[in-house]
């Protein structure tokens, strides 16, 4: 079946005998250990969070997929498949929280981590010359949205090497990292999936049975997992993700458009192809006083950080979103500073661009030079 059609049919629960439409949410830490019951204690597991993970592994087309309570733990779980000393190769544009995680992470486990240019000419060789036990890229990068093909990226490192995937941007109705060569799909439940900006939420997908072993064990040692009412918040968002997204996109490539024509943009950051584009669009102005004016000016784009949800919203990443990234990082992470982000939801284009249009003009007014 296709998402569009096994979202809005997601399984019963175990047990489920009400016939009830709606997934019941199993707000309870405990059950009671009779004979042959599957379920003990919502850590470890819950019928609700196992509904939900069935619609994720079918959405990535993956054996196994485990929620988690932020796409930020999901990452955790991840980067710590790597053992102590190892080394991670990443592409040098990252998600801000990413960078602090792994600048965190490194140091507790005495990781090396090497910064690669993934879509420069040469990232092949120096993929094959850092030799990785892990290779971690985001499709497409956050917030300059560089695009990269996972095709290469999988044949530049060695089948001993896993390689893990963050398509929050995209979601996997537009990406499916494991049918690309991935090992891991990882991403944020809080964007796309959730879709309106009221849960975290985190999934890792893989259909390598071991490694999903070791993150199920692990995530139950540690307590990582999604409660009952969030799974069931991201159950509901999921039904009508291929619907909001096909909205997005649309509504995206046409904000695309009109920044691309005005006189106060310097560039646009935006993937030509269509498989790497998601409700995400950058620019700059060169100045950081305009960029900080525009952001002021929108109404319906609110300033909140975050994306894929239905309403849309702008940030400066560097003061932002990426202010997270740590000193050490902010080199390699190189941020203009006048770069906004837009994130575009669904609302009708009638609203949306005469907004941001008058936020650009209202801009243009302040360059033009005194007479
Ligand atoms: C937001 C985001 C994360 C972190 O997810 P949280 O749910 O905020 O913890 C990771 N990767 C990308 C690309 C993101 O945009």
């Amino acid at each position: 079946m296709r998402p569009e059609t096994f979202l809005v049919h997601p399984p019963r629960t175990d047990g489920e005998h009400t016939g009830a439409s709606s997934t019941p949410i199993y707000q309870s830490a405990t059950f009671a250990i009779d004979e042959g019951s599957r379920w003990d204690y919502s850590r470890s597991g819950n019928p609700t969070r196992e509904v939900l993970e069935v619609q994720l592994a079918l959405l990535d087309d993956a054996s196994h997929a485990i929620a988690y309570n932020s796409g930020v733990a999901a990452l955790a779980a991840v980067f710590r498949l790597v053992p102590r000393g190892g080394t991670i190769a990443c592409a040098a544009d990252l998600y801000g929280g990413t960078f602090r995680l792994l600048d965190l992470l490194a140091k507790d486990h005495d990781w090396r981590v090497e910064f690669v240019a993934i879509n420069e000419p040469d990232a092949r060789t120096r993929l094959e010359q850092v030799g990785a036990d892990l290779v971690f890229v985001e499709v497409p990068s956050n917030p300059k949205l560089f695009g990269c093909s996972l095709d290469d990226v999988r044949q530049a490192v060695g089948t001993d090497t896993l390689l893990a995937v963050d398509h929050s941007m995209l979601s996997p109705l537009v990406c499916r990292p494991l049918a690309l060569g991935a090992d891991i799909a990882v991403q944020s439940g809080t964007k796309l999936l959730g879709g309106h900006g009221d849960v975290t939420a985190g999934v890792v997908a893989t259909s390598r049975d071991e490694l999903a072993e070791a993150l199920r064990f692990r995530q139950n040692a540690e307590g990582t997992a999604l409660p009952p009412f969030d799974s069931w918040l991201l159950i509901r968002g999921l039904e009508t993700l291929p619907l909001r997204l096909e909205r997005q996109l649309a509504n995206t490539r046409a904000v695309a458009d009109i920044l691309r024509q005005h006189e106060v943009v310097t560039h646009v950051y935006f993937p030509d192809d269509p498989q790497q584009q998601g409700p995400v669009v950058s620019f700059t102005t060169g100045d950081i006083a305009v960029s900080k004016q525009i952001v002021q000016n929108t109404r319906l784009f609110r300033t909140t950080v975050s994306f894929g949800s239905v309403f849309s919203s702008i940030s400066l990443p560097c003061e932002m979103s990426h202010a997270s990234v740590p000193e050490s990082l902010r080199a390699v992470s190189d941020i203009p500073v006048d770069l906004v982000r837009l994130a575009v939801g669904v609302e009708a284009l009638e609203d949306l661009i005469p907004d941001l249009q008058a936020a650009l003009d209202s801009v243009a007014e302040l360059l033009v030079p005194a007479p």
